[in-house]
């Protein structure tokens, strides 16, 4: 029987599981792909104190380093969360293996969930057949494909423009698509991004259809005040229009909001008994580096206050 299963190895489930092997509770964290969430997606952090800058590889190398040196935790990469049952108190963890048709289950007393979030899609005409072949969700990732060509990035929000900004490293132009004349990016953002020579921007105007058959030749949009349509040309479309939680194995056991984000109380505690939920999946307003991991730290210290009482 465990202490603690950790669903999740972004910047939240990290820490509580740092925190988790610091009080020696016997720990295992489940992390669907490698450790960093959504770090993955992106190059650096400059928004967290005491970092100046630093890349965002780095940042995880060290956490993992400092996670996978504690004795009483147990970090299994590539593993599936499928589902949780809770009975008499106690918690069954039932989960598979991508790369191995393996299925199992760990039993727990307690759960941390800090499963993240995952970009959100459009739906748009050609959006699923033309992913990969110029339509992409991370800059990171596939920005280098797109040297000297013409991008355009949809949204308005912190992701959209330090995305948008990072393809002009590689892209001649990048035209900003979004839905309303005032960007929803903090102020520093917004400033780095209207003085960059190579962006552009197309207000009040929506995505309609991708153009393409084996590639992305262009972005039909209309303007919402207007109804007038028009085409971008270019040869990649990056979608960051927000996420989506990752909480699907999370149906039926814990009461989650509309969108799917956890509900918790000021403890991390879901409306389940022992079941814990911090960063991305959880209903919040922030979501940043630094309160994910404030967040992991404080479930974690409340699990802890939970298994002492249940002795
Ligand atoms: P977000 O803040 O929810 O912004 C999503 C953007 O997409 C908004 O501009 C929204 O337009 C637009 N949008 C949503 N649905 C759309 C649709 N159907 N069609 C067209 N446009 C649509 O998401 P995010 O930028 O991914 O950020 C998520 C969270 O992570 C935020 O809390 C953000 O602050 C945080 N974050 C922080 C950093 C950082 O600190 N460096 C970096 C990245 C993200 P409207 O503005 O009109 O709603």
């Amino acid at each position: 029987m465990l202490d603690l299963v950790v669903i999740g190895a972004g910047p939240a489930g990290i820490t509580a599981a740092l925190y988790a092997g610091r009080s020696k509770l016997k720990t295992k964290v489940f992390e669907k792909l490698g450790v960093g969430g959504q770090l993955l997606l992106t190059e650096h952090i400059e928004n967290y104190p005491g970092i100046y800058q630093m890349k965002s590889n780095d940042w995880i190398d060290i956490a993992k380093k400092q996670l996978v040196e504690l004795k009483s935790v147990e970090l299994a990469e590539d593993i599936k969360v499928e589902s949780i049952e809770c009975k008499d108190g106690f918690f069954n963890v039932f989960f598979s293996s991508q790369s191995q048709s393996l299925k199992q289950s760990v039993e727990t007393r307690s759960v941390i969930v800090a499963s993240g979030a995952q970009p959100k899609r459009l739906n748009l005409v050609n959006e699923v057949a033309l992913t990969g072949r110029g339509v992409s969700y991370c800059a990171t990732c596939d920005g280098p494909f797109f040297k000297d060509k013409e991008v355009v990035v949809i949204g308005g929000g912190d992701t959209a423009i330090e995305e948008a900004l990072y393809l002009t490293r590689f892209a001649k132009k990048v035209t900003i698509v979004h839905r309303r004349e005032e960007l929803r990016a903090t102020a520093i953002l917004k400033e780095k991004a209207t003085s960059n020579e190579k962006i552009a921007f197309k207000w009040e105007s929506l995505p309609v259809e991708i153009i393409g058959s084996k590639k992305v030749e262009g972005l039909k949009i209309e303007n919402v005040k207007t109804a007038g349509n028009e085409t971008i040309p270019c040869d990649g479309v990056f979608i960051f229009v927000g996420f989506v939680p990752d909480t699907d194995f999370l149906k039926n056991l814990t009461d989650l909001d509309k969108d799917g984000y956890v509900l918790t109380d000021e403890e991390m505690m879901s409306s389940c008994d022992g079941l814990f939920a911090c960063g991305d999946c959880r209903k919040r307003a922030l979501k940043q580096v630094v309160t994910a991991c404030g967040e992991g730290a404080l479930a974690e210290y409340h699990v802890e206050k939970f298994l002492q009482n249940k002795i």
